[in-house]
């Protein structure tokens, strides 16, 4: 624990017992959290604690398991916040001899935390403040000589000026930016945090985890599609997913196959016919941005800009790429990190911008000035719709023509938000701030669950994900679960009690508050925890537990010899206390409820969602009855409290009252 206010270091060992009550990851981040953050504290104020935390697989010979979090109290949201980032950051956390690296405090000038195997020092980074993430990395490089590569996790611009959507970037643009996390970085004034340690990273039983590696490497080697599958056959595929009502439960290989060939900008074109893609500040559809828009997203013409694959941490996918765009950029960049899909689904057809160039450009802007891309793009939807409807005019916006899809001046825009400056600064803090400041009128355009913008699928067409944009603790996160990534899960293959998909099971089922769906929506909650605290990747969750052995990498790792039952008990405990951590801080539970946009109130009026409803007030009940939580307030009832052991924690002076 770094205290920025004093320039101290305390050293936090962490008991066993938290450890297999809470796994590491998230989990750590979330005990730490609420043991040592004062109630109520000002997330932008001296209190609030940020961390940074290793998963507790990563380093140990596992694969898929090198991603980390960042942790604190969200500005966006006033509850849990945290995000997660892959890269080469996670081993390095470790390998520096620590699972976390916490910060409370605010320094008075510009800091940043160098650790080595000689310890941690506050080293002076005024020289760095106003750089962007990726000179910031070139000129620490520069700076300091280690016997190894650096491991840099640093903010640009926006987390400086403290705009609420800004995130934490490492390896030259990976981010970290959900929840405001690089703002409070910015609060803090910790410009980066630097690690060149090469301490050893032990487990239980390597030779146990090296098979479940090697095996995992084997059949993620031999999924692959066919040779002669091109970008074109995406929307089919998508258009034939969504065919049929009935649930055919595929094995998630495919969607490592599929991963592996495209990365995620495979979901670009197939969101478009599924549904899947919002459209137009989400009142759209595809036949607001019809194939001959589209087209031009096609993974295919973005890889074409490809010049290397990117793999993070012991990942054997691979869905990352390095993109050349200095013709695009006309020099300004020579690389930005392929687009994700997310980047291009905020940029394109939610704003009706058919324009690529410009996505290739909006990417490395973003990841340059460190904010968060699906946050800025639901605000620049939320701004048009304005606009579109009058309560905006040029003289507001500084000039600018805020019609759909005018790419320049989406570019000025995010140029401006990353600034603070003009048009930028009112909506630089999310969309619920920036509807705030308009004007009441406009707070239903805003689209947001408890003050986070959500990711880029819809609800209407898998409602349990409208599910976790409501009731996780950190709200909008399209990573929690959905129906589909149920299934892809499987993991009624390990877990006795989880309903298994059958063929042919019909899915608007999922439209109503069932108890299938109660089951799944927990499950869903739980799984991401237990992965959250690994350092797993979601991209091998969706491959399928089946394939992706997590719970015996676990217990190798650890010596423990937990059932697959247990850990979803871990993983219920981890995600109450998240939950616990928001009451305690006098946050609602009802009202991270979503945009009612997003479970179609009003239903679309074209497209495949045409006329798609559920009643999300109902589903979010079925949800909190399932988590243990009051059906009505979405509390954690004291039933579940003392199931879960927090009983036993009290007596460690870890709950108090
Ligand atoms: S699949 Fe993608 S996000 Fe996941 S670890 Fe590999 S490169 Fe990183």
């Amino acid at each position: 624990m770094v205290d920025l206010s004093d320039a101290t270091f305390d050293e936090i060992k962490i008991p066993d017992m938290i450890y297999e009550h809470f796994l590491s990851g998230v989990g750590l981040g979330a005990y730490i959290l609420y043991k040592y953050l004062p109630q109520g504290a000002d997330p932008l104020g001296p209190d609030n604690i940020l961390g940074f935390v290793s998963g507790l697989l990563t380093g140990t010979g596992s694969f898929m398991t090198g991603r980390w979090l960042a942790v604190c109290k969200s500005p966006l949201t006033g509850g849990f916040g945290d995000a997660n980032c892959g890269g080469t950051f996670s081993p390095a956390i470790k390998q520096s001899g620590y699972d976390g690296i916490f910060f409370k405090g605010q320094a008075q000038t510009p800091k940043m935390l160098f650790i080595d195997n000689t310890g941690p020092q506050l080293l002076d980074a005024a020289d760095l403040w106003g750089l962007d993430t990726v000179a910031t990395e070139a000129a620490i490089n520069q700076k300091i000589t280690a016997n190894k590569k650096l491991a840099i996790a640093t903010i640009g611009p926006a987390g400086e000026h403290q705009s609420l959507i800004a995130g934490i970037s490492n390896d030259g643009g990976r981010m970290a930016a959900r929840s405001g996390v690089g703002t409070v970085m910015g609060s803090k004034k910790l410009k980066a945090v630097v690690l060149a340690g090469s301490k050893m990273i032990r487990s239980q039983d390597s030779e146990a985890i090296k098979a479940i590696s090697q095996d995992y490497a084997k059949k993620v080697k031999a999924s692959n599609l066919p040779a002669i599958a091109t970008g074109a056959i995406l929307p089919i595929m998508g258009k034939s997913m969504v065919a049929t009502d009935k649930a055919i439960p595929i094995d998630g290989m495919l969607s490592t196959a599929i991963i592996k060939k495209w990365g995620t900008g495979f979901t670009n074109t197939m969101g478009m016919t599924m549904g899947d893609t919002p459209v137009k500040n989400w009142k759209g559809s595809v036949a607001d941005f019809p194939y001959r828009k589209y087209r031009h997203l096609n993974p295919d013409h973005i890889q074409k800009h490809e010049i290397k694959k990117y793999h993070c941490y012991s990942c054997v996918i691979g869905c990352g790429g390095v993109c050349d765009i200095s013709g695009i950029s006309k020099g300004r960049f020579l690389h930005t990190h392929k687009p994700e899909y997310e980047t291009v689904a905020a940029f394109g057809s939610l704003l009706l911008n058919q324009d690529r160039d410009s996505l290739f450009m909006i990417n490395e802007l973003l990841n340059r000035g460190g904010m968060d891309s699906i946050s800025a793009g639901n605000t620049i939807a939320f701004a048009m719709e304005c606009y579109e409807k009058g309560w905006l005019s040029q003289e507001v916006t500084g000039g600018l023509d805020l019609t759909w899809g005018n790419a320049p001046a989406i570019i000025t825009l995010v140029e401006q938000m990353i600034a603070g400056v003009g048009f930028g600064a009112i909506l630089q803090h999310g969309v619920k701030k920036a509807s705030e400041i308009l004007g009441i009128e406009s707070a239903p355009l805003a689209i947001h669950a408890g003050g986070q913008e959500p990711g880029m699928h819809d609800p209407r067409m898998d409602p349990i994900l409208g599910i976790h944009y409501s009731c996780d603790p950190t709200p909008g996160r399209h990573t929690i679960g959905a129906g589909s990534y149920y299934t892809y899960m499987r993991i009624w293959e390990d877990v006795t009690w989880a309903p298994k998909v059958k063929l042919g099971e019909d899915k608007n089922d999922e439209y109503e508050a069932t108890t299938q769906v109660g089951l799944k929506s927990m499950i869903n909650a739980c799984t991401k925890q237990i992965l959250d605290g690994s350092g797993g990747c979601f991209f091998a969750l969706v491959s399928g537990l089946n394939h992706f052995k997590i719970f015996d990498y676990l217990n190798a790792a650890t010596g423990w010899q937990k059932t697959p039952n247990e850990y979803m008990t871990i993983g219920l405990r981890m995600q109450t206390l998240r939950q616990a951590f928001n009451v305690r801080e006098g946050i609602n539970p009802r009202d991270f409820k979503m945009n009612e946009r997003l479970s179609g109130n009003p239903p679309l009026a074209a497209g495949p969602l045409k006329g798609k409803h559920f009643d999300i007030d109902e589903m979010m009940g079925i949800h909190y009855q399932f988590m243990g939580w009051d059906k009505k307030t979405g509390i954690p009832t004291k039933t579940a409290l003392e199931d879960l052991g927090f009983c036993d924690l009290e007596m460690e002076g870890f709950i108090h009252g």
